[in-house]
Formats: structure tokens, sequence, C-alpha cells
């Protein structure tokens, strides 16, 4: 894409009333645009950054065996009211609205309710389970803080998959297989040496759930952390009978700040109890089935990038998730050959399928190099007169900064790899 007719443009100073990092920097290159307090909208540059996160996910959850759907945001109060979470005591974020006609609607915080029971019409023998289902769907929840930017919203994507299966036994492998999975996603968004699985507690159903926790001054979540042994423990759960259990103890643990990217949580027969999903097993017997929830929310996993790897200059994308694989910058001026070539190699990239956003404008150099590192794409590619001179292009990478010089007839080459 020519930058020339993207129609954003980066800004010096970001909303007066943004407090957070991850937003401001996004708000000044272009990404997102502020609607409200806890409402974002996803710009040109934003979306493709938030399609980028949504992929790694989704190539991840169907490499455990996923199956994608999509569900409605519109709710029913009566499925809600059969586990007893219409009742804004246990969900105190509820949207909800009078129908014209009488009646009420609710806006989906989560989906457990809904799917069970969309499950109960399919599943009906073991012959029918496992099952993995996701999705990502737009959830609304009213927030009653939303200071972090895009990392809590009132309205945002959740990744949301749900287990269903026979045993405890059938359960945990799956468990286990998603938070390998999640490992993965992290490490391929950039932010796995920050990441930690964390133990948090596991409310009534079972004895620990798991945070996928990011560390983070941003955070508002506080974790204790064994470095060493990779062992994360939240605010609940940071007790000496569970640590002892661990095999740690409070004098070996730093207290950090963190954001929790993602969360796994068994669920039990809580949902199938409550909303009639069983199964006939091989004798014949009838029984609830055991399920998981398994969050991740890809907003909040995109401002937690932004927050752990940006720099004094802007941004700074992993290349899995950068809005675009290169940059390419043209620093022509009056020079029609430097012009010539630099259009010349945009061809090149895009007959090779490499996306590049080129910068064809018609402005400063040092200009284009503050919008550079403000939007952050992982690789430039600059053409100067003095690259010509050099026989090449210049290819440098955002994050780690060093240059060198490639020749024009290598340079797919070189990227690809
Ligand atoms: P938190 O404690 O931060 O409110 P949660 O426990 O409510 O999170 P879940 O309901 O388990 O989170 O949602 C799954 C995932 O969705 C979270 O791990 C997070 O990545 C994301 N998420 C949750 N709430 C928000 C929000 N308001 N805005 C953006 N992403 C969110
Ligand atoms: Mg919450």
């Amino acid at each position: 894409m020519r930058q020339s007719q993207l129609f954003t443009k980066t800004r010096r100073e970001a909303p007066k009333d943004e407090v957070a990092k991850n937003a401001q920097l996004l708000i000044r290159a272009g990404f997102i645009h502020k609607e409200m307090a806890g409402a974002y909208s996803y710009l040109p540059l934003g979306l493709r950054v938030l399609n980028n996160v949504q992929r790694i996910i989704r190539e991840e959850m169907n490499k455990i065996g996923g199956q994608e759907l999509a569900l409605t945001a519109l709710q029913s109060p009566a499925v809600w009211k059969k586990s007893g979470r219409w009742d804004d005591e246990a969900i105190d974020v509820w949207f909800k609205t009078q129908l014209k006609g009488g009646g009420e609607l609710g806006l989906g915080t989560t989906h457990e309710e809904p799917l069970t029971a969309l499950m109960a019409e399919y599943v009906s023998s073991y012959k029918d389970l496992p099952r993995y289902v996701y999705q990502f769907q737009t959830k609304f929840r009213n927030e009653l803080r939303a200071k972090s930017g895009i990392m809590r919203t009132r309205e945002f994507i959740m990744k949301d998959l749900y287990s269903f299966s026979r045993s405890e036994d059938e359960f945990r492998e799956f468990y286990e297989d998603c938070a390998e999975a999640y490992l993965a996603i992290f490490k391929r968004a950039g932010i796995g040496d920050y990441t930690f699985r964390t133990f948090a507690s596991g409310g009534s159903f079972s004895k620990f759930s798991d945070e996928f926790q990011a560390l983070s001054d941003a955070g508002e979540d506080t974790i204790y952390l064994h470095r060493g042994k990779r062992i994360a423990v939240n605010r609940e759960v940071y007790t000496d009978g569970v640590l002892a259990e661990l095999g740690i103890s409070k004098g070996e643990l730093e207290e950090v700040k963190a954001i929790e990217v993602g969360n796994i949580f068994p669920l039990g027969t809580r949902f199938s109890e409550a909303l009639g999903l069983t199964f006939k097993d091989e004798t014949g017997a009838e029984k609830p089935v055991i399920m998981g929830s398994y969050g991740i929310g890809p907003g909040r996993l995109m401002g937690t990038i932004v927050e752990i790897l940006a720099d004094d200059k802007g941004i700074v994308w992993p290349s899995e998730v950068s809005p675009f694989p290169v940059h390419l910058i043209a620093i022509a001026g009056s020079n029609k050959d430097v012009r010539a070539e630099a259009d010349r190699l945009y061809d090149l990239l895009k007959e090779n399928g490499i996306e590049a956003l080129y910068d064809d404008r018609d402005i400063r150099a040092g200009e284009k190099f503050a919008d550079a590192d403000l939007i952050g794409i992982s690789t430039r590619l600059v053409v100067s007169e003095k690259t010509l001179a050099e026989g090449g292009v210049e290819v440098s990478s955002r994050s780690e900064g060093q240059t060198a010089i490639v020749p024009d007839s290598t340079i797919i080459q070189h990227l690809k790899r």
C-alpha cells in the first residue's frame, strides 16, 4: 500500500484524557480511534495487527482440534436464568436492554450458557465427544474502570474456546494441550519471554485455574514470580499452603505487575448440569459433560505487545503481528532515479507476495523516519541516493536497529529468510 493513499496520519499528540501508553501510541500512529472511554475503533493499520493476532490464535486453536463458529451477541434471559447468571449479582457487567414489544435482552459477556444449550442439541452419545468449539466474538462488559486503553474496553473481541469431554482425564489432557498452545501463541506474538503461566484459584469447580500473565508495569494484576522455575501465582492463591504444594516459598518470589492476556478454566459440570448437556456412556448411563473455558483477548494482547516492546521512538511490532512485513521508504527528493528504483522495488515485492507499506510521500526524510519509528513495522527498506550508489537497498530491523546494504538481486531471498 502506498502511504500517500492511507487516510490516517500520524500525530504528535494523543487525546488529553488518554492515560494508557498503548492507546497513546496507537492513536498517534493511526492504528485506533477513541470513540469514548472504553471503546475504540480499529483503523486500517490497527485492523491488520488485530487480524494477525487472530490468525496466530486461530492457527494454534485449529492445531489442537478447535472448530470455529460464531454465536450471537444478543442474549435471551431464558438460557442465563437456568444457570443463575442473568442476575446482576452473578455477572455485574451486563449491558441489558428492554425490547420495544416487552421483554429484555442482554449483550453477551461470555458464552458458556448459549453454547452449552446449543451443544445439547447435537451431543447425545459418548461417540459425539470430545468436542472443542471456539469463536472470535464481540463481548460487551460494562467495566467499571476503563483506563488501560485497548487492554480493558467495554466492547472487545474475545477468542473463547469451550471444551466438552467425557471424563476428568480427557478434560485434563486437552487443558494441558491448550496451555501449551497458549504459550506458543504468546511466543509468536513476541511476548513469550515476558509471559508466565500463573496459578489462580479455580472457584468452586476445581482447585486451580491458570492465567497467562505478561509482566508489565501497566498491568492491573499483581503476581508472585519464581523466575528460575518459571512458576507464578496470583494474589488469590498466594498462601503458604498453596506455595508448599508447588514446592516454593514466599522468600523466593518477586512481587510484580502483570497483564492477564489469557486464561483457562475448568468448569466441571456446572453448566452442563444447569442446561441439560448430557451423554450416554458405553454402559448406557446418562452423564453430564465435563467442560472447560479458554479465553484470550486479541485486543488486550495487541495492547500488551505495545506496552512491553515499545521504545522511546514508538511502537515495535514483532514480525508475525506487524501490520505490514516491510516498510519501504523512498528518500528521493527530486532524484528521479531513486523514485524509479523505489517504485520498481515496490512492484518486485508485490510480485513476490511481500506486502509493503510504501512511503512514497513528498516530505522530508526526517519526518519519514520519525513516522516509521512511531508506526513500528518490523523490517525497514530504505532507497536513497546513497543506497543506489552502494548498489543495493538498506535493510534494518525496527527492534534491533542495525542496518545492512543488500543487493537488489538478493533482496527477496533475504526478506523471505
Ligand atoms: P480481568 O480480570 O482482566 O477482567 P477476566 O477474568 O474478566 O479478566 P475473562 O472473562 O476470562 O477475563 O476473559 C478472557 C480474556 O478476555 C482475558 O484473559 C482478557 O485477555 C480478555 N478480556 C477480558 N476482559 C476484557 C476487556 N474488558 N477488554 C479487553 N479484553 C478483555
Ligand atoms: Mg473481568
